[in-house]
């Protein structure tokens, strides 16, 4: 899978940075998602790192920068520490079963301390994220079907609009630019043009239908507070991905407090009150979100801007690189310190 990243970024924001070898210390934040060698995943539906690729990754990021942890991180933004010249710090978005299962042995083994983000509602409710119904459903179905059932779904249930013919599709595509286009259009489609309540119901529905209970589903698939406290004992930083992992950028900013507050009382409560970092689901914020972010009690917000962080760089506003950039960034990188 990779990021998804509202159309409101605009094309300078992706300009990965080229500075000189003599420029203060950066950091190299990456950004992962699942990381399985399993079934149901494969090149069908959802990308990801195997555990292989993932080791080779890690393996390239160990010898080109130095691995620092969330602490250390924050307090290099804030001026009270040095890091190394050349830095990275590991991320992985959406509270995945994977995480406990395959990520953390692995960082643990490499001596590494990651930072990962969860959605409330998967560890209070046991819902399936709208992002991963739409995953699952589209390896298990294919664009067409999918579509097809989708659609029937919306006549049914919504016929007082024709959804699928008033979607932008430059937008879609400028949006979704890693998939094929009909799969982009599908993604915006779902991700973007429709309400969040409708959906959540239609996925669900098609979801309860051609592959089970969300809820069952819901146990499988994500992090448990067990998982995180062990993680979080281990040295790992668990951090905020919203309540119900909708893009915030499109809701009212009353909606989004109540969102975010959420997620920030829940982690409090089941975890402790030490400081914790928030990533935008879907990378979608807008300058109202990050002041309701910090209000909330987040230290911290990572985007899905691509670029390296710089110190001094905007807490709230904090770019990361996706896993599958990550050998394009070290590539120019080198190019740049060795010309
Ligand atoms: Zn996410």
């Amino acid at each position: 899978m990779t990021p998804e990243s509202l159309p409101t970024s605009q094309p300078n924001d992706t300009d990965i940075s080229s500075s000189s070898p003599n420029s203060s210390s950066q950091c190299m934040v990456v950004m992962y998602h699942y990381i399985r060698d399993t079934e149901p995943f494969s090149s069908q539906g959802v990308g990801g790192l195997t555990t292989r690729d993932f080791r080779v990754q890690l393996d390239a990021l160990c010898k080109h920068y130095e691995p620092i942890d969330w602490p250390t991180f924050f307090a290099w933004t804030q001026g009270r520490t040095d890091i190394p010249q050349r830095a990275f710090l590991t991320t992985f978005d959406d509270g995945l079963k994977d995480h406990v299962k395959t990520v953390a042995p692995i960082l643990n083994e490499y001596g590494l301390r990651g930072v990962f983000f969860t959605a409330g509602a998967t560890l209070s409710s046991q819902i399936m994220l709208a992002a991963h119904m739409l995953h699952l459903l589209l390896a298990q179905l294919g664009d067409n079907i999918f579509q097809q059932e989708m659609l029937s779904y919306l006549s049914q249930h919504a016929p007082e609009r024709d959804w699928w013919s008033g979607m932008d599709l430059v937008k879609a595509e400028r949006m979704y630019h890693y998939e094929s286009v009909s799969r982009g259009h599908l993604k915006y489609f779902v991700n973007v043009e429709l309400p969040i309540d409708l959906r959540q119901h239609a996925l669900e529905h098609l979801f309860q239908t051609h592959i089970g209970s969300p809820t069952r589903w819901s146990r499988h698939w994500y992090l448990s507070w067990d998982d995180l406290s062990s993680m979080q004992t281990d040295g790992h930083t668990i951090g905020g991905h919203g309540y119900l992992h909708d893009p915030l950028a499109g809701m009212s900013l009353s909606d989004q407090w109540h969102d975010i507050k959420r997620v920030a009382s829940l982690l409090h409560d089941g975890l402790g009150a030490d400081l914790r970092p928030f990533s935008y689901p879907f990378g979608s914020f807008t300058d109202g979100t990050k002041n309701l972010v910090k209000q909330a009690g987040f230290a911290q917000a990572f985007s899905t801007k691509r670029n390296m962080v710089m110190g001094g760089a905007g807490p709230y506003d904090l770019p990361r690189v996706d896993t599958i950039d990550v050998d394009a960034v070290i590539s120019e990188e080198q190019v740049c310190r060795h010309p």
